[in-house]
């Protein structure tokens, strides 16, 4: 790639990155290494002090992940980015960057259920407050922003009813406040080919790259972009020091490989995604479909705000309790029964029996969850065969 010009998002899903590859190999290499080595200890002492550049040990940094921190900073539009072992490895990496004792976060009440626990039992016990608030009404956010307010965390579309938050509302509401709030944003959901927080005024980005980065469910792995010295940060005390959350090089080798075909996914996952969403719609046994692409959808006009595709996430309320719907969904051929989402294959998951299954009746119903609410992840099969799966399933429940 000629570094001085600008490129179209396929063209850096596929190419952005340096790559130090002496055999001119078409695929990076993996560097399947612990450590490095030098020419003499003074090298070495180079190295460490940073007056030479190298690389030290693959906890710090290592070339096949530096491949595609590289291309999934530029794809968000981002000066760096970090690539850690997992999704959650990238929030914690990001958090513990940001804040110290006696710090306050605001976040939103709907958060990823292991964010969520991070952010209650584990930062309260480090001294950290959270106040958790409904996002989608920016304004609810005045009320605790403070001098003590480091972080406004938020995902969007939100886990799983897609509430959407305004990125630029709230970033502006918060920088207003105060310019060094860090907002950060997990953008999961989408990917950059769909949505680029930083654009609209976030200043960081978390991922989940084991959902739609990798895209083929054989990789637990996240990121994240920002600032070159927020990521300086994140790598040298968040994932060295902290989290230790350190992606392998094989995982990383897996990632470039699913990112050469990220927009062409994307695209796929979201036409695929609609018509499944108009066939719910049109359903009888459906009683409210909740998918950015629908015009009846509460979240639409946020949409056409931020993101270029609807995405490939669908949550629907069956008129059925909890059993019944239990029972539609396991007559399923197709469509797997599993948690994650953004892979090949179209992923149903049922939250009153699975992901929230400690959950009472009236728990559920203080969650906005209902007893009948199906999660789709909708994934790249023919989508006539995805709807006649859920055709057959549901049919009686008419
Ligand atoms: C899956 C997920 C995470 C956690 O990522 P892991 O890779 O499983 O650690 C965080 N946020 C969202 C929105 C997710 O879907």
């Amino acid at each position: 790639m000629n570094k001085e010009k600008k490129y179209g998002f396929a063209t850096m899903q596929i190419h952005a990155g340096n790559q130090d590859n002496s055999a001119r190999a078409l695929c990076g290499p993996i560097y399947q290494t612990s450590t490095f080595t030098f020419d003499t200890v003074q090298q070495g002492g180079a190295c460490f002090a940073g007056s030479e550049s190298g690389f030290v040990y693959s906890r710090q940094s290592n070339p096949t992940l530096n491949v595609v921190e590289e291309r999934v900073a530029a794809l968000e539009h981002a000066e760096a980015g970090i690539a850690t072992a997992s999704g959650i490895g990238a929030i914690a990496a990001a958090i513990y960057s940001s804040v110290i004792s006696g710090d306050e976060i605001i976040a939103d009440e709907t958060l990823y259920g292991c964010t969520y626990a991070m952010f209650n039992h584990g930062l309260s016990k480090l001294g950290v407050k959270v106040h958790f608030v409904d996002l989608s009404h920016p304004e609810n956010m005045k009320k605790y922003l403070s001098e003590k307010t480091k972080v406004v965390y938020f995902e969007t579309p939100c886990n799983p009813t897609l509430k959407l938050v305004d990125i630029e509302a709230v970033a502006s509401m918060a920088h207003e406040y105060n310019p060094e709030i860090r907002v950060i944003v997990d953008n999961t959901f989408c990917s950059p080919y769909i949505q680029k927080p930083l654009d609209h005024g976030a200043d960081a980005v978390v991922h989940s790259a084991t959902k739609y980065i990798n895209g083929h469910g054989d990789v637990i792995a996240g990121f994240v972009v920002g600032s070159n010295e927020f990521i300086d940060r994140c790598r040298n005390f968040g994932v060295v020091d902290m989290t230790g959350a350190v992606l392998s090089p094989f995982n990383a080798f897996l990632i470039a490989r699913g990112l050469k075909t990220l927009d062409l996914r994307m695209e796929r996952h979201s036409s695929n995604a609609l018509k499944l969403a108009q066939f719910f719609e049109a359903h009888p046994a459906v009683e409210k479909v909740y998918y950015p692409g629908l015009e009846s959808f509460e979240g639409y006009d946020i949409a056409k705000k931020q993101m270029s595709l609807p995405g490939g996430m669908i949550s629907i309320e069956l008129k059925a309790d909890k059993e019944t719907t239990a029972a539609a969904l396991n007559k399923l051929e197709l469509c797997k029964i599993a948690v994650s989402l953004g892979d090949a294959e179209t992923l149903v998951e049922h939250a009153a029996t699975m992901t929230h299954f400690t959950y009472s009746a009236e728990e559920l119903k203080n969650a906005g969850i209902s007893e009948g609410l199906v999660r789709v992840s909708a994934g790249l099969e023919n989508i006539e065969d995805i709807i006649a799966d859920f055709e057959q399933a549901f049919a009686d429940l008419i």
